[in-house]
């Protein structure tokens, strides 16, 4: 299969691989500002955001530390349940740390605001979100997103570190993935 019928998979791309970079460039500024005192620790969370983590740290111009968490938000089905389950936990102690969690998306914002809460709890300075998407249409608890990306509408979508079934993660752009693919 070669990237056209991977294209194929799509019904449409929503966000561009030079309007993701653009954004990560304007969000690198402000985090570049809001961090100049301090080294942030960026907790990437696995593996979604490992395309954004990639490029927002290399886009960033000042030190910054880097770990990685994996979480399971989901149980059988493919709504979350709120239910987190940590499969692998930070290598770092965040005792006082200002800590910048880096997120693909925030759907219903169970994960996050699970992450959130536990990331404080273990006595960090401070703990921000940055996310790459955000879908307010189908958010079910308010959590603060210091740094977001773009709003999108509720679908589906694939690409940029955003699987199905562990395909498409590999996309330069981020798309509505076709019904086809999973009906
Ligand atoms: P939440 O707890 O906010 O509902 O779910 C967050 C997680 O659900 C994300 O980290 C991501 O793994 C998954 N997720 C939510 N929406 C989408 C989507 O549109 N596409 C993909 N591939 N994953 C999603």
């Amino acid at each position: 299969m070669d990237v056209e019928d991977i294209r194929a998979d799509l019904t449409e791309v929503l966000i561009t691989e030079e309007e993701i970079h653009a954004k990560l460039a304007e969000l690198a500024r402000r985090v570049e500002a809001d961090y100049a005192e301090t080294t942030p620790l960026l907790v990437g969370v696995l593996k979604g955001a490992v395309m954004v983590m990639a490029d927002f740290a290399r886009e960033l111009q000042i030190h910054i530390d880097m770990d990685w968490m994996a979480v399971s938000s989901y149980g059988a089905g493919t709504e979350s349940s709120g239910v987190v389950r940590i499969l692998k936990d930070l290598d770092t102690d965040i005792a006082g740390r200002d800590v910048l969690i880096v997120e693909d998306i925030i759907d219903s914002g169970l994960t996050l605001s699970w992450l959130l809460q536990n990331l404080q709890s273990r006595g960090a300075k401070s703990v921000k979100i940055l996310a790459l998407l955000r879908k307010p249409e189908s958010i079910k608890v308010e959590v603060d997103v210091e740094y977001v990306g773009f709003d999108i509408p509720p679908a589906f979508v694939v690409g940029y570190g955003l699987d199905f079934a562990e395909r498409y993660r590999n996309l330069r752009a981020v798309g509505v993935l076709a019904p086809h693919v999973y009906e």
